[in-house]
């Protein structure tokens, strides 16, 4: 039977539910306090636009625990179904061929105590770290080769989505759907909602998907920012996301065109969301160098900044009772686990499911 819904937050989770619930046929809603849908890339809205869309079950091991990663594998097979129902005109690109883990030699010890983490008990049936050789490595990333010296593992079933692409097809292929842009919510309620202008809107289910928005309603919630570099780097030639093990910091390397790249990120215990800062620019700079030589002719195209939603535990929480759902805290792990959570709550609801096969 067609429900009406009211989702709070047109960011990851709210774009997911709207796609699947309007998809099923129900009545749905979103409202937002940005403008429009589009990123904007000053510091504010969706965490999801500034992120760097790797879906790494094994790596984020290094500080989640094991239910995160089942989570995360779940998500890997839900994924490719959700693509593949997106339109032709909103294509979405998806990898799924694995992903690198790199470290320096002289970072062996440091990197040593990451692998060991990553094979936590309760994952036993999910892939593990490969140990590539020089030549595997050069073989499978050629644009690795100059970096001789390098140890590195393939983390074989990992993945990529480009988080622009996807949050546009969410919301441009979910006819039927109504948005309601810079109407920011107050209050996520069983039943209904009220908006920051006072007016109180009913729904036969309310969803509460603001990330950092819903801190008013969800004391324990804060901000960690984080902040990436886009490059144009013309034929850069990798193909997936490099990871590079240090002992200060972590560096990502996420191939998102075959002429655009992006480096992440710094994690800083702030609510900060001015502009980037030149430490963690030259920090996530240099060490992307340091793996890339080339990349000295890139182009730096944005510098960009935003909060990931978290809770104390780094868990995310999902809350079900009849008329509400929510759907929050991801923190560094959005794009991996939104899939999974969101059909979990779906199914837990009795709304629906996320589709299953491509
Ligand atoms: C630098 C960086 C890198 C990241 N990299 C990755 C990665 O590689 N892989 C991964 O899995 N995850 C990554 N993440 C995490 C991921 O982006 C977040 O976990 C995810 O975006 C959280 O989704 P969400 O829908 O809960 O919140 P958001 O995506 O932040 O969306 C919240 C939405 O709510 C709206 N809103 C806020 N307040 C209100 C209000 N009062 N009323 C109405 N609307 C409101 C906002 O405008 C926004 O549209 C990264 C995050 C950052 C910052």
């Amino acid at each position: 039977m067609s429900a009406t819904i009211a989702i709070a937050g047109a960011g990851l989770a709210g774009r997911l539910f709207a796609w699947a619930l309007a998809g099923a046929g129900h009545r749905v809603q979103v409202f937002d306090a940005r403008p429009g849908p589009e990123p904007q890339f000053d510091g504010h809205g969706a965490a999801a636009f500034t992120a760097a869309g790797m879906l790494s079950p094994l790596a984020e091991l290094e500080k989640a625990q094991a239910p995160i990663a089942s989570a995360g594998w779940r998500s890997l097979a839900l994924w490719p179904a959700i693509v593949h129902r997106m339109s032709p005109g909103h294509p979405v690109g998806l990898q799924l061929h694995g992903s690198l883990l790199l470290s320096q030699r002289s970072d062996a010890g440091a990197a040593q105590r990451v692998l060991d983490r990553l094979q936590q008990p309760g994952l036993e049936a999910f892939p593990k770290p490969q140990p590539l050789e020089p030549q595997a490595l050069a073989a499978l990333e050629p644009a690795l080769r100059r970096s001789p010296g390098l140890l590195a593992w393939l983390l074989p079933g990992e993945g990529l989505i480009h988080p622009l692409e996807a949050m546009a097809a969410l919301q441009a292929d979910t006819p039927g759907c109504a948005w309601h842009w810079s109407q920011p919510v107050d209050r996520c309620e069983a039943g209904w909602l009220l908006l920051d202008d006072g007016r109180r809107i009913d729904a036969d289910w309310v969803i509460d998907c603001r990330g950092l928005g819903a801190k008013a309603q969800l004391p324990e919630l804060r901000g960690v920012r984080g902040e990436v570099v886009a490059l144009d780097a013309p034929g850069h030639g990798l193909s997936r996301s490099v990871r590079l093990l240090h002992p200060r910091h972590r560096v990502y390397l996420v191939p998102r065109t075959a002429d655009q790249l992006l480096i992440g990120a710094s994690e800083v215990e702030s609510e900060d969301r001015s502009p980037v800062s030149l430490q963690s620019a030259v920090e996530l700079m240099a060490a992307a160098h340091s793996v890339m030589p080339q990349l000295a002719e890139a182009r730096i195209t944005r510098l960009d900044r935003n909060l990931r939603p978290a809770f104390p535990d780094h868990r995310p929480r999902l809350h079900h009772e009849p008329g509400l759902l929510r759907l929050n805290g991801m923190y560094r792990h959005g794009w991996l686990l939104a899939p999974a959570l969101v059909d979990q709550l779906l199914k837990d609801s009795g709304l629906g499911a996320l589709p299953h096969t491509p």
